[in-house]
């Protein structure tokens, strides 16, 4: 490929840029995102299954007291997995058949499917174009779309990493009625500046009723399959405990049938539990726990190293803009980055996107499209109807790529995706 001939560039650099671009045969391919496991993990991990418990033991609440620790929350309710958290929120709020909820339409289905598990509706959001977040302009145009419906919570989704307009989204929330749970599935050590001086993070919940988390393992930290919600609401909090494990409960007080739960001296009887509710199994286990106390000891160190390779590549790439440029970064957003995500104009760039994918594929570079805005797909569009056009989310769809990002990508690896990319993009 001719790539770059830039003029007056000296010989020593092109062929220093050729020599890289041809060692990518020796190259091991670089993933968009990866988990990073090490030996204290692994022994961690080992630990628990020389012990005795593998299901619910001690790693749980020591994971959990470490999570709510981490992000300033006050509860932190582990499950099985990013998904099943959101559920587990939308249950406790008591979402359900004949309430609506507004989700970005640039999100993973998780978000949205949470809204259907329990019965909602959901009506999708648009999204600014540049850095792929619902903002508070675009709640309001979605909440005034949908008067006369009884809209009853609205999931933001901190897509990338950066925080979605938190405060100003918790206002409108406020005004309407609204319940807030944060997807900050991408978001965790992530965090924004508060108008009143003060610095919050993602799950903390200061506006927000509840915040979700996954570990799966392209997230920050990986424990297999997991999840969790924070929040700050006890009662909240006591309602997910109980539906992550069937519904059930063991307190006395909560006993709805005294003739089975108490003794003739008033005692609870000792094997008794009552279903008050229905509920699911959406535990965490205590070996993924172990792994993620683990993996937590080190997310100060995960997100430092996600920052500075997302500087590298923002100071390398500036020069493809606009044919090339990375998302927009929120300001007053100490973003964790989970996904290193540039807009591309392939359209100009006379390359469609398949191609420019199969490109950096031959050269061991992996990529991906975060995401197909939910609106597009069959599953909302057979129940809700094909929704009106979501401009913004269809414009940052057409453009978006996420290149690898994840801690053990070295700064080596980091140039030579940008110099491919200056290979396969001419300098405007
Ligand atoms: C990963 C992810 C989820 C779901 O998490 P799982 O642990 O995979 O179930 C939900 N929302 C967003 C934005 C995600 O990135």
């Amino acid at each position: 490929m001719a790539g770059r001939e830039r003029l007056g560039e000296p010989f020593g650099e092109r062929a220093r840029r050729r020599c890289l671009i041809n060692s990518q045969i020796m190259r091991k391919h670089l993933p968009y995102g990866r988990q990073v496991i090490e030996d204290d993990d692994i022994e961690a991990v080992v630990n628990v299954l020389r012990g005795d418990w593998l299901t619910t033991g001690p790693n749980v609440d020591d994971f959990e007291a470490a999570l709510a620790e981490r992000v300033n929350a006050k509860f932190a309710v582990s499950c099985s997995s990013g998904t099943a958290a959101l559920h587990l929120a939308a249950m406790a709020l008591r979402l359900g058949p004949n309430d609506a909820v507004v989700v970005p339409t640039l999100t993973f289905a998780a978000t949205a499917n949470a809204a259907l598990y329990v019965g909602a509706d959901v009506i999708f959001a648009d999204v600014d174009p540049n850095s792929g977040l619902m903002t508070s302009d675009t709640l309001q145009e979605a909440l005034e779309q949908s008067r006369g419906r009884n809209v009853r919570a609205v999931f933001p989704v901190h897509l990338n990493g950066q925080c979605a307009d938190p405060e100003e989204i918790s206002k409108i929330a406020g005004t309407a009625g609204l319940h807030v749970i944060e997807d900050a599935c991408h978001a965790l050590g992530s965090s924004y500046d508060v108008s009143d001086g003060t610095v919050a993070f993602a799950g903390e919940c200061r506006h927000s009723d509840a915040a979700v988390f996954s570990f799966h393992p392209v997230k920050t930290i990986a424990v297999g399959e997991g999840g969790a919600v924070t929040t700050n609401d006890a009662a909240l909090d006591a309602r997910m405990r109980q539906l992550r494990n069937h519904g059930l409960t063991r307190n006395p007080a909560d006993f709805a049938n005294h003739e089975l739960g108490f003794a003739c001296d008033g005692e609870a009887n000792p094997w008794y539990y009552e279903v008050a509710d229905l509920g699911f199994n959406f535990r965490l286990n205590d070996i993924s726990c172990a792994m993620g106390l683990s993996q937590l000891k080190k997310v100060d160190r995960f997100i430092e190293r996600r920052r500075d390779l997302v500087q590298q590549y923002r100071d390398g790439l500036a020069d493809l803009a606009p044919l090339l440029r990375p998302i927009d970064q929120k300001p007053g957003n100490a973003a964790a980055w989970h996904i290193f995500a540039v807009l591309i104009d392939f359209d100009r760039l006379g390359c469609e996107r398949a191609k420019f994918i199969k490109k950096l594929r031959d050269r061991s570079i992996g990529s991906q499209v975060h995401y197909i805005p939910l609106h597009l797909q069959p599953l909302y569009q057979d129940r809700f109807g094909d929704q009106s056009r979501l401009a913004g989310a269809e414009t940052y769809y057409e453009k978006v790529l996420s290149l690898p990002l994840f801690p053990s990508l070295s700064d080596d690896d980091v140039s030579y995706v940008i110099e491919v990319l200056h290979d396969i993009v001419p300098s405007a």
